[in-house]
């Protein structure tokens, strides 16, 4: 019959018209101001119009959710005094070459006395307008120092030098990874073998060794 489109496209409307009032008055009249509110109004039961009242409320980002990256480094209350804040990134540069549109700038320290390199980067730079979010610099990375970020909030009236992040701005605690994605740090910790830097790691294993090593010496001496 001419015209059942039309009227299928109405009922269709006027059902999520009719919806949207029911879910008002369900919530009260509180539907988008009620913080319970909004994670219903994400989830698949949601019916009616829905809307994110955005920037007051936004939507919650999945763990694989990826924007800038930003760089990690230990807690700044981590037990042992010489790891607070230090960079797990060892400068390799390995991320700065798979950048596709190579918006990665690192310059690698050096010791002040020798002025031999040293594993730690001395400068970091990303340009979070030409970086693409790809996530390959997070993939490549061999001491899971640098990972994508979920802050998607980074405009700014200045596009040029404020859009250039440096080490201090790309700087996040390790901690902020575990929460922000708590599986994949799990994951990856499994796969190092502790919560701790591979070089840390490898270190603690080390001296292990040679505290058994040497009790086992004690023992034979007996
Ligand atoms: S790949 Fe990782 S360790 Fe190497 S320079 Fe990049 S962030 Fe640092
Ligand atoms: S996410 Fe992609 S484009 Fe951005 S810095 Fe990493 S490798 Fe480069």
């Amino acid at each position: 019959m001419y015209g059942q489109g039309i009227l299928r496209g109405l009922k269709v409307t006027f059902q999520h018209i009719f919806e949207s009032y029911m879910d008002d008055i369900r919530w009260n009249f509180r539907r988008y101001r009620s913080p319970e509110a909004f994670p219903e109004r994400q989830g698949v039961a949601a019916r009616g119009v829905f809307t994110v009242q955005y920037p007051e409320e936004k939507l919650a980002v999945p763990e694989r959710f990826r924007f800038i990256p930003f760089l990690v480094v230990d807690n700044y209350d981590h037990p042992d005094e010489e790891r607070r804040g230090h960079d797990w990134c060892t400068s390799c540069g390995i991320c700065a070459k798979v950048c596709p549109p190579q918006c990665i700038w690192i310059v690698r320290g050096t010791n002040p006395e020798t002025g031999r390199p040293v594993p730690e980067p001395e400068e970091f730079y990303i340009d979070i307008d030409i970086c693409m979010n790809c996530g390959l610099c997070a993939e490549f990375c061999p001491f899971d120092a640098i990972k994508m970020d979920h802050d998607y909030e980074l405009s700014s009236y200045d596009r040029t030098s404020a859009h250039i992040y440096n080490k201090q701005q790309l700087s996040k605690e390790f901690r902020y990874w575990q929460s922000i994605a708590p599986t994949t740090a799990e994951e990856e910790a499994n796969a190092r073998g502790g919560w701790e830097h591979k070089d840390v790691l490898k270190q603690q294993a080390k001296e292990a060794k040679a505290r058994a090593k040497a009790e086992q010496a004690a023992s034979d001496t007996d």
